[in-house]
């Protein structure tokens, strides 16, 4: 078997033909996967023990006759965000270097519950702050695509398994772009759902009103998949919705003759170079498909940064200052006062990012600035979540470029916090808007860099959105 070109198709047309038991298969996963580790640290841990016992289940189903499920037998990874019951989860922070979960993410719970065999923990930024995986205590994670690059953030270690070969599928998670953008940046499919699709028991929470889970894939049809599997209502998330949940792979060979399908034009005022070029060719795609293509415009557009950084750094602020040494965290042995425990538990714990995050949240939520800034921010989202409402009284879809530029190199943008949350233009807004929205590969550059196409669409219309993503794929295989 070739480990690192499975997809679920083959993992179940090997079991179903007996090439390979579920146990065999985790195992020659495992090993691969561990092999294949150092050169990207992609992987902070493995749970070996785990994954063999779920295969074991697997097999004992499909010896029985039943059915185990969609996922049956195929290695999945975890970023490392989304708790394990008893398996560490650090969130890539010193602070839980040690923490090991008293219970299982319901995304986890569902995902094995079909079968899926979580092989380990994916790396990350810690606390999911960061577009490049620099963030995380543990090391940077390298684009198995082009070792000197980043793999985008801050689910890096989630779209860079997937790429290397190292897992079939994988979650992430999603405040601001950490699942597209690290997808586009390593050549895979990476999907943000409508907010509250999946839920986040489970998932540490970084910006709760913009917090998603969403999966990974080498092509779409995995995703879907995967997607299908966790999503739904659940009664631990009061935020989850409870719209039935569509199969989604049923809309990947609909085809997209008859849909108008707009392009933001704030989305690609900035971009005449290579990743603007394949996006438009990928567009051409689309319209000799039988879509018809029109331009929009989502006049807030340019706010978006200035107000995701707001929000998403209040509510850190507030969802970190529960890592205090008393509950979770490792604590410092500073034991001269309480506060004093909690200074340098926290000073020595936070990387320089989450300092810097709760700083910020601190600042706009404060006495005095707090209108100025954060009830502003508020304002602001609403006008982009309207942006998009008036768009899709006209066009079903929207695509856009999910970066400005491809992956770029370890340590470029780390001196500079601005420059790095610049990467993040494109993708802010989907999160802002709660709106669903993925990255499909179409094309690399000269330099054989991917990029990503964005497809943005209305609130629970993820089958529209596998439906272009599906389209696309199809003619470009
Ligand atoms: N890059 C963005 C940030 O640093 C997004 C992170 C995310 O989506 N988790 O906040």
């Amino acid at each position: 078997m070739e480990i690192a070109n499975l997809t679920i198709e083959k993992v179940r047309q090997g079991l179903a033909a007996r090439e390979f038991s579920a146990l065999e298969l985790t195992q020659e996963a495992l090993r691969y996967a561990q092999a294949e580790n150092p050169a990207t640290n992609a992987y902070l841990h493995f749970c070996p023990e785990r994954a063999e016992a779920r295969a074991r289940a697997v097999d004992g189903k499909l010896a029985r006759g039943e059915d185990a499920g969609p996922l049956a037998g195929v290695p999945v990874a975890v970023k490392d965000v989304i708790v394990t019951k008893g398996v560490r989860t650090t969130c890539g922070s010193r602070l839980l270097e040690h923490y090991v979960p008293p219970y299982d993410a319901t995304a986890v719970q569902r995902l094995e519950d079909a079968g899926g065999i979580i092989l380990g923990k994916a790396n990350c930024d810690e606390f999911a702050m960061g577009s490049s995986n620099e963030n995380s205590a543990f090391g940077p994670v390298r684009n198995p695509v082009a070792l000197d690059r980043v793999p985008g953030g801050s689910s890096g270690g989630s779209a860079a398994v997937v790429a290397q070969g190292t897992a079939v599928v994988s979650l992430g998670s999603d405040t601001g772009g950490s699942i597209r953008q690290p997808a586009s940046f390593c050549g895979v499919v990476g999907v943000t759902p409508t907010y509250g699709r999946v839920s986040r028991y489970g998932l540490t929470a970084f910006a709760s009103s913009l917090d998603h889970i969403g999966p990974f894939g080498r092509n779409v049809h995995d995703a879907a998949v995967l997607l299908k599997t966790v999503a739904g209502r659940d009664d631990y998330d009061a935020t989850s919705a409870f719209a039935p949940v569509p199969d989604y792979t049923a809309e990947l060979d609909r085809g997209v003759a008859g849909m108008t399908i707009g392009l933001p034009k704030e989305y690609f005022a900035g971009l005449a170079n290579e990743s603007g070029d394949l996006i438009h060719q990928a567009v051409k795609v689309l319209e000799s498909l039988g879509a018809r293509i029109v331009e929009v415009s989502l006049p807030a557009t340019e706010w978006a940064i200035s107000c995701y950084y707001i929000i998403c750094t209040a509510e850190a602020s507030s969802n970190l200052a529960r890592y205090d040494g008393v509950r979770y965290t490792t604590r410092s042995d500073e034991a001269s006062s309480l506060v004093g425990m909690y200074r340098s538990t926290r000073g020595e714990g936070f990387g320089a990012e989450c300092k810097r995050r709760i700083m910020l949240g601190t600042y706009v939520l404060s006495h005095g600035y707090y209108d100025a800034y954060y009830l502003k921010a508020q304002k602001v989202r609403a006008l982009i979540a309207r942006d998009f409402e008036n768009a899709f009284q006209t066009v079903d879809a929207l695509v856009a470029p999910v970066s400005p530029f491809p992956a770029f190199k370890l340590g470029e943008k780390m001196a500079d916090p601005m420059a790095m949350y610049l990467a993040d233009i494109y993708t802010v807004t989907g999160d802002l808007a709660g709106i669903p929205c993925m990255s499909v590969p179409c094309g690399k550059t000269a330099e054989g860099l991917p990029v990503g196409m964005q497809i943005l669409i209305r609130h629970f219309d993820e089958p529209g959105m596998f439906r272009v993503a599906g389209a696309y794929e199809r003619a470009v295989r």
